[in-house]
């Protein structure tokens, strides 16, 4: 038998969680925002599931290319765009649409032999990432428009604190600039991330591009998935390989930085940094060992991890443990562990064998793609 750890992906959630976007933007289109592999969660599987998005968003090339081989028809949006012109073939024999966000990217652009191009001209609004200066759009804008290979031309900006404070200034000064620059270029329009399409309905215009919510996770501290309507897609789940009394003083996990203060219970966990829990949750990161939560003790090691059984029922070897999911929002883990649940998704390790769920059958995946 194989180590217990599985990823359990359940494409139902992220269907619902796909029509809760809709229900948010009603009139906008869907980028349905599916880059690091679908945020973890496995390339086609997740495309599959979320075929009713209007287009999909990423970065990685291939991911693309992999999508049009299995038959995706949608529009396709690479975030990073592209950078060189070879790659620029590529996107013009899959069809792929790029975001536009510096002049060496014009540049290749009017050497492109090719019609037909969708771009998504990028302002810097105040991110700092990606993008053109306020002063510099005009400009960026005219050569666009005078290719003839490009056909149509998004404007569009990402927000930094979509998912800060509801009134705050980082915010709406963004907000402010990119609507004083798209006042005079009627063209589609592509703002909101997550965050900004649940809380701020003036950002959603043409294109909306979630990506975290999709996955069943909220974007905000003060509010859960549950209270969004959002259902939690993936679900890591391991067992109790290994159970230990331990006498008061004595220690657990490497470095023994855990002191038992009195007698205790403990179990071993199949599942460690290796696999993608985060090394830095410390003891009372919450477990929930056959549905009771329990907490993290001692250091994780790169394979395995304990818990405290002392106040549990019923938990012998092989119980099943949750260690985010279904019952135990990865949003607390991501807290505990002074992370995002950004990266607790899109870090799981390959190695964890992925168990896809459809309509109440499961099959288990390697991942079919790897970014
Ligand atoms: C990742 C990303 C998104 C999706 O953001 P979420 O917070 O996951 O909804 C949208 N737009 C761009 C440009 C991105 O890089």
């Amino acid at each position: 038998m194989s180590r217990p750890i599985q990823a359990y992906i359940d494409l139902a959630a992220l269907t619902h969680n796909l029509s809760i976007a809709r229900q948010h933007a009603p009139k906008a289109r869907i980028m349905a925002v599916i880059k690091a592999n679908a945020y973890g969660h496995g390339l086609l599987h997740t495309a599959h599931a979320l075929s009713d998005a209007d287009g999909f968003a990423f970065l990685e090339l291939e991911a693309a290319i992999c999508l049009r081989d299995a038959g995706f028809r949608q529009p396709m949006l690479l975030l990073e765009g592209f950078f060189s012109p070879q790659e620029l073939a590529l996107l013009e024999k899959y069809k792929l649409s790029t975001v536009v966000h510096h002049d060496e990217q014009i540049t290749m652009l009017s050497n492109c032999k090719h019609h037909g191009l969708n771009v998504f001209l990028k302002i810097n609004t105040g991110m700092n990432r990606l993008g053109f200066a306020p002063e510099q759009f005009p400009a960026a804008f005219e050569k666009l428009s005078s290719n003839p290979a490009i056909s149509q031309i998004t404007v569009m900006t990402h927000f930094a604190t979509a998912d800060g404070a509801i009134d705050n200034e980082v915010f709406k000064h963004q907000l402010q600039i990119f609507n004083q620059i798209s006042r005079y270029h009627p063209k589609p329009l592509s703002l909101a991330n997550s965050a900004a399409i649940i809380r701020y309905p003036q950002t959603h215009r043409d294109w909306i591009r979630p990506g975290l919510m999709l996955y069943g996770v909220s974007p905000f501290t003060e509010q859960t998935a549950t209270d969004l309507k959002l259902k939690p897609v993936m679900t890591l789940v391991s067992k109790i390989i290994a159970i230990h009394q331990l006498k008061k003083g004595d220690t657990v996990g490497y470095s023994g930085n855990f002191k038992a203060d009195k007698p205790m219970r403990i179990g071993i966990v199949a599942c460690g940094y290796a696999d993608g829990y985060p090394r830095h949750a410390p003891t009372g990161t919450p477990i929930l060992v056959n549905n009771q939560r329990c907490r993290l003790i001692g250091k994780l090691s790169m394979d395995m991890l304990a818990v405290d059984l002392t106040e549990t029922n019923h938990v012998h070897l092989n119980s099943p443990v949750t260690l985010w999911g279904e019952g135990l929002p990865v949003e607390e883990i991501a807290q505990a562990a002074n992370t995002i649940s950004y990266e607790l998704l899109c870090t799981l390790s390959t190695r964890v064998e992925m168990v896809i769920i459809k309509n109440d059958l499961q099959y288990q995946s390697t991942r079919v793609y790897q970014a």
